[in-house]
This record gives C-alpha cells, sequence and structure tokens, in this order.
C-alpha cells in the first residue's frame, strides 16, 4: 500500500493542464485560474494624486496666507499651473496641479476658502506629501498578475485596475459526480428497511462547486455491473469521474472493475490513509481521469480534500501544491491503536487569543457523517505515531483552502 506523498504525486504526475482557455467578465471571474500574465497598460497611480483633501502648495513657500488660484476636486483636471506664492484648493483622488509638489491637509490651514481668497496655511509640507506619485504602484508595462495565479478579491482589484475585462481564464474540467449502492434513496425519500439517504453526492457537489465548477449528477448507480457500467460510461465523457462506494472488497463492489472495462487505467488503488484507504485513480484516454472514493461520508469528504481539490486546481492550471498545514495545539489527548496509516481527524480550529487551539469534536469513525458538521478542519497524525498528548502541536488544515 502506498503513502500519501506518493499517491499525490501519481496524481500530480498524471493530471495534465487543460489547454482551453476563455475570455469572461472579470466580475465572474472568483477562482478561475489566469490564462495569461495581466500587464498594465496605465500607470497606477495614472498621474500624481492627491491623497487628503486640502491646499496643493510648493513645498518651499511654508506657512502664509496664499492667492488660491483653482479648485480641483476628484475627476476634474487641473488648468493651471501653481507658481511661488500660490496654491490651488484640491480634494482627495484629485490630479496634483503643475508646478506643486505637497499638499497641506485643510486641518493644517484656516479652512478652504474660495478661489481669488487667500487661504491661510499653517504648516510645512515636505515634498511630495500626501501625494501618491504617479506610477508608484505600478508603471506601465508591470506584469502585476502572472499567468495561472488563481483570482481572489486581492487579484480582481489589480486586473480591474490594470483593465482586464473581459479576463482570459484557463477553462474548467467537467466533474460528474456518480455515487453507488443498493441501499441508496434519494434525500427527499424517508428511508425503508435497510436504506439509507445518499449524502455523499451533495457533500462531493458542494466541495466541487467550493471550486466553482459546476458538476454533472449522474445519480445513484445500483450494485450490479450493468448498471454501474452505464452510468460510468456517461462519467467517461466528463474529465472527471468521482464515484464514492463499491471501492473496497465487499463482493458488491464493482467499480474497480467497471473502470477497467471502460478503459481507465487504475494508477491508485489503497492508500495508507485513514480513513478512506480503498481510494482509487485511474486515468483513460482523452485525458480523462476517475476518483473511487470509499462510501463512508467522512472518507467521501476527506478524499476529496487530500487528493481531488488539489487534482482540479491542477487540471486548470493553477499550482496544485498541497494544502498549507499549520501548527495547532491539541486540546484534548488523542489515542489510536494502529498506528499504521497517516491519520485525518475532524476537528475544530479556533483562535484562542494566541495561540490557534484544535478541539476534538464528537467523532467516532468514518460513517459518522454529522462529525463533519461541527468540523472546520483537519488534524494530521502522521504513521506510527499512536498517541498524541493533550497540548501538543500537531498539524492541521482548514476545509476551506
Ligand atoms: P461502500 O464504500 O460502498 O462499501 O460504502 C461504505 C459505507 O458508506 C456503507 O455503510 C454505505 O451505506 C455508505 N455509503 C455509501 N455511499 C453513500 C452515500 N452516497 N451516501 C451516504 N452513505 C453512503
Ligand atoms: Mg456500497
Amino acid at each position: 500500500m502506498i503513502l500519501v506523498e506518493e499517491a499525490l504525486k501519481i496524481i500530480a504526475d498524471n493530471i495534465m493542464q487543460s489547454a482551453s482557455t476563455g475570455m469572461v467578465h472579470l466580475a465572474e471571474a472568483l477562482g478561475r485560474t489566469l490564462a495569461k500574465d495581466a500587464v498594465s497598460d496605465v500607470d497606477i497611480p495614472p498621474f500624481n494624486r492627491v491623497t487628503m483633501d486640502g491646499y496643493a502648495v510648493i513645498s518651499p513657500d511654508g506657512p502664509g496666507e496664499y492667492e488660491v488660484v483653482e479648485y480641483v476636486p476628484a475627476g476634474a483636471f487641473p488648468q493651471i499651473a501653481l507658481t511661488r506664492g500660490k496654491v490651488s484648493k484640491v480634494m482627495t483622488g484629485a490630479p496634483l496641479p503643475e508646478g506643486a509638489d505637497g499638499v497641506i491637509q485643510v486641518e493644517k490651514t484656516g479652512g478652504y476658502v474660495d478661489v481669488g481668497q487667500k487661504a491661510k496655511i499653517n504648516a510645512s509640507a515636505k515634498q511630495w506629501t500626501n501625494v501618491a506619485r504617479r506610477g508608484e504602484d505600478v508603471a506601465k508595462g508591470d506584469t502585476v498578475l502572472k499567468s495561472g495565479a488563481v483570482i481572489g478579491f486581492a487579484q480582481m482589484a489589480a486586473l480591474a485596475a490594470v483593465g482586464a475585462d473581459p479576463v482570459e481564464v484557463r477553462g474548467l474540467p467537467s466533474v460528474a459526480v456518480l455515487a453507488t449502492g443498493d441501499e441508496l434513496v434519494a434525500p427527499s425519500v424517508k428511508p425503508g428497511p435497510g436504506q439509507i439517504r445518499n449524502s455523499n453526492t451533495y457533500s462531493l457537489c458542494a466541495q466541487v462547486k467550493g471550486l466553482g465548477i459546476t458538476p454533472v449528477i449522474l445519480g445513484i448507480a445500483k450494485d450490479n455491473e450493468e448498471d454501474l457500467a452505464a452510468k460510468a460510461a456517461k462519467g467517461r465523457e466528463h474529465d472527471f469521474l468521482l464515484i464514492s462506494g463499491g471501492v473496497s472488497e465487499g463482493d458488491r463492489d464493482f467499480v474497480p472493475k467497471v473502470l477497467e472495462r471502460a478503459g481507465y487505467k487504475i494508477l491508485v488503488h489503497h492508500v495508507r490513509v485513514r480513513p478512506g484507504k480503498p481510494m482509487l485513480f485511474a486515468v483513460a484516454d482523452g485525458p480523462r481521469y476517475a476518483f473511487g472514493l470509499p462510501g463512508n461520508p467522512v472518507s467521501t469528504a476527506v478524499i476529496f480534500e487530500l487528493f481531488i481539490k488539489g487534482a482540479l486546481r491542477r487540471f486548470s492550471g493553477a499550482p496544485a501544491l498541497p494544502a498549507p498545514m499549520i501548527k495547532a495545539v491539541l486540546d484534548k489527548e488523542f489515542k489510536r491503536k494502529n498506528a499504521e496509516r497517516e491519520e485525518y481527524v475532524p476537528v475544530s480550529l479556533a483562535w484562542e487569543g494566541e495561540r490557534l487551539a484544535a478541539r476534538r469534536i464528537s467523532y467516532h469513525g468514518s460513517g459518522h457523517f454529522h462529525a463533519l458538521s461541527g468540523a472546520n478542519g483537519l488534524i494530521k497524525i502522521p504513521i506510527g505515531v499512536s498517541e498524541v498528548a493533550a497540548g501538543s502541536n500537531v498539524d492541521a488544515r482548514f476545509f476551506d483552502l
């Protein structure tokens, strides 16, 4: 059985970045991956910009009474170049008049007066006080974001400022989600004897949507080869097929066999991880990718976090780094009998004034779907570790990274 890192490497080595790109409105680009460097077509600021309401001055003039020659609000462009002994009334966001080299904020003057009157200046300005110089943030021709950057709120601002609307982004994968199990019924149905509600389709779709991808729901396949093969064939039309359940050793776990018959080659099956050991990764021509996720709801969710999130990002050209781990302090002792697998335990991570606490929550195994709703992350227990004392440092990760 291979290690988590080995499985991650096999997945990373086999997922090809999609060549497809498209133009989207900037407002719709959240979460997408930039397909081209974003280069500024302007200096930012585009002019020497006033950053305080006040008077534009010539700094050597110093305190005194000076004639106001012009009024320049934001959005106007100054028409009069300042000469010694004159000032202009300026507002935040306005271009600094020619000749001026600083701004005295209005609080340090006798207040605003009209054009033609004398303003009382009570302070002296150092050069460029209260002025953002032209091009000081970005010069025309500067690259503000590299191709491959994932667009979040900060990148949105940068793209807007350099005029990247519409913006060229990488294609998203098409993702199909299939549940398997004779016992499964839809959430709207009251389960009969021996039945349970299908929850994995919904958690998986939510995780996929969290990456900005709208998945295609293929429903529930019965635990027989014919039905599973028919639904897997539909899934084969998509870049990624995510199948929950049916991937272990039970006599009705047909997923590996059916995927092979559908043309997939299984590259990973069984990883030294808990929960989710039987997880599977396969590739078919196209290339098309399939993941088999063990059906227990916590296994399905954790395997998505550990392996599939990065794979979907990699397809879109985003750096598929492992999610950042952070140190947290465990609140209660953790013990286990079998330390042969790397284990991920759902916890509630919370800042406690000066440290990040990993608070254990009631969790009794991978079928305990409800535990996840009280968790916002996972802690990692390495292979070989069977006990972690309360107060120890542990590696942790948030779900939404
Ligand atoms: P399997 O991986 O098919 O052996 O399933 C393992 C456990 O997860 C069984 O108890 C299943 O009933 C349960 N399970 C499988 N698929 C789902 C699903 N879509 N929603 C909720 N539970 C599931
Ligand atoms: Mg099953």
